[in-house]
């Protein structure tokens, strides 16, 4: 990958950890106003759903800003943009769609492919012998 485009994706993953480390702040700062009670947060029965609905969302982007995390990381050590699982280059049109993919397209597709033909084994297996025949 060009240097000028890693430096475009870095400049990208900055920016949205700035974004996401400012909501956080703000969430946590509501957090204090709102409940007193909240410093034990794995205890959700006596929160409210509104609260439960908020950690879940902190959770969802603390595994975001993980994932910002390790491409920084990448593009520090210059395998940002390599498929982790054939080592190919990943297509920078995928990457621009989806910054923190770790697999080329070919790679998500044959797991993709993967994933169904599992569930089509599932769902074979319920609808029996027309089932396999159609596989077949
Ligand atoms: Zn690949």
């Amino acid at each position: 990958m060009k240097q000028v485009t890693m430096m475009k994706f870095k400049k990208l993953f900055e920016d949205q950890k700035a974004n996401l480390l400012y909501s956080n702040k703000l969430m946590n700062e509501d957090f204090t106003l709102k409940s007193e009670d909240l410093s034990d947060e794995s205890d959700l029965s006596s929160a409210t759903l509104e609260q439960a609905m908020r950690v879940q969302l902190r959770s969802r982007e603390a595994l975001f800003l993980k994932k910002i995390d390790e491409a920084l990381t990448k593009i520090q050590s210059g395998t940002f943009g390599t498929c982790e699982c054939c080592e190919e280059e990943i297509e920078v049109s995928r990457l621009e769609v989806r910054p923190t993919a770790t697999l080329c397209i070919s790679c998500k597709e044959s797991e993709e492919m993967r994933e169904t033909r599992s569930a089509d084994g599932r769902k074979s297996k319920s609808m029996g012998l027309k089932g396999s025949l159609r596989i077949a």
